[in-house]
């Protein structure tokens, strides 16, 4: 969400849309002198993705990469990480490494239950409340709560992550309350190291839950216990039962000013081409205003338009040969040269997303485990 906002101050590298490419690849980090490879749950990478497709996976290495990029400079990503996190009310220590992009920083329930509760209320953070009012017998009223609402972040903003949570409701890993309960929510799942923890939080447009799945110690649930398995189905009942005292709370969100829905490719997150089209790879989504992508879709063009590619070394060598055939003096004899094997050939394309460097982590801090989800 920090990566959405395109309000920071001029960074060097421009604020995220929905639709921004991440790479998911191999990527290494040296810690003093130890290594650590951040790993996707399934143990695979993806290549390049969207935002929205990184999400609906719930791919760590993507979410790495997006960090590492959107502010640019080492550490003020993650300050603006935390910064966000603590706009939305969550106030347990949150780490200031990578990590904190994989949800390695503890929270407690009621705090995830506000922050999502603040995207469900168009950005405005309230904190969380138990006594509304205080009535005595005889009618006197001797207290009634007031909230103090605070702007965590703009409507715009929790709009766009709304849809891209309802996006994994509707085919991430929360897909099955999807399937039951219709596509007016929006979740997400968590997982932690061996299973320990399972987690859900989801919300409709007047009303949030947060299921959390657990030991009082730190013990497995058992294999395969992770937040799709262990927490939804509690949520999925919670809200069905909501659903039914509170229907008018679970009505579609809203788009706020200043967002502009556009059809775009979405596995490029460019505009679609008509081969996006025969792809079915083609979906609406909002961007802020301002922000929408004007190149056309550079994956699934049978023509893309891109640099054509170099000739190989063999191409120049047969060029040159024959043009010295040409000039060569009838009648003398020499030995041809010896064509050399082609160089190999690789897509232009693919050079800018695979070859980049690896990236360093740029200074020491404590080794973390990946986390599965
Ligand atoms: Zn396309």
């Amino acid at each position: 969400m920090a990566a959405l906002s395109q309000d920071l101050p001029p960074p060097p590298v421009a604020g995220f849309t929905p639709m921004s490419r991440l790479y998911d690849k191999y990527l290494e980090f040296r810690v003093g002198n130890k290594k650590w490879v951040p790993r996707n749950y399934h143990n695979e990478y993806w290549g390049p993705v969207t935002v929205r497709f990184a999400l609906e996976k719930s791919l760590n290495v993507a979410s790495i990469d997006l960090v590492m990029r959107f502010a640019g400079t080492w550490p003020e990503g993650i300050r603006r990480t935390q910064d966000v996190a603590r706009r939305l009310g969550i106030e347990s220590p949150i780490g200031d490494d990578l990590s904190v992009t994989l949800g390695t920083s503890e929270v407690t329930p009621l705090e995830l239950a506000a922050a999502y509760a603040t995207l469900a209320n168009g950005g405005v953070f309230n904190r969380p409340w138990c006594v509304e009012r205080i009535t005595r017998l005889d009618g006197l009223q001797v207290y009634e709560h007031t909230p103090s609402p605070s702007l965590a972040v703009s409507p715009q903003v929790a709009f766009l992550m709304t849809r891209l949570l309802q996006n994994v409701v509707a085919k991430g890993t929360a897909v099955r309350a999807g399937r039951e309960l219709g596509h007016n929510f929006a979740g997400k799942t968590g997982t932690t190291n061996e299973y320990t923890d399972a987690w859900f939080a989801g919300y409709g447009r007047g009303l949030c839950c947060v299921v959390y799945v657990g030991f009082d110690e730190r013990k497995s649930l058992g294999a395969r216990m992770e937040g799709a398995h262990a927490a939804l189905p509690i949520w999925i009942d919670v809200m069905r039962r909501a659903r039914e005292l509170y229907p008018a709370q679970f009505r579609e969100f809203d788009p706020p000013e200043k967002v502009t829905a556009l059809t775009v490719c979405e596995k490029s997150g460019l505009l679609p081409v008509s081969e996006c089209y025969e792809n079915k790879s083609v979906v609406e989504e909002y961007f802020l205003s301002g922000t929408t992508p004007y190149e056309y879709c550079d994956l699934h063009a049978r023509f893309p338009m891109e640099p054509a590619e170099p000739p190989s070394l063999a191409a120049l060598l047969r060029e040159d040969r024959a043009r010295e055939a040409a000039e060569r003096p009838a009648g003398r004899i020499r030995r041809p040269h010896r064509v050399p094997q082609s160089a190999p050939r690789l897509d232009p394309r693919r050079l800018d997303w695979w070859d980049a460097p690896l990236l360093r982590f740029p200074h020491g801090s404590e080794l973390w485990d990946d986390q599965a989800d």
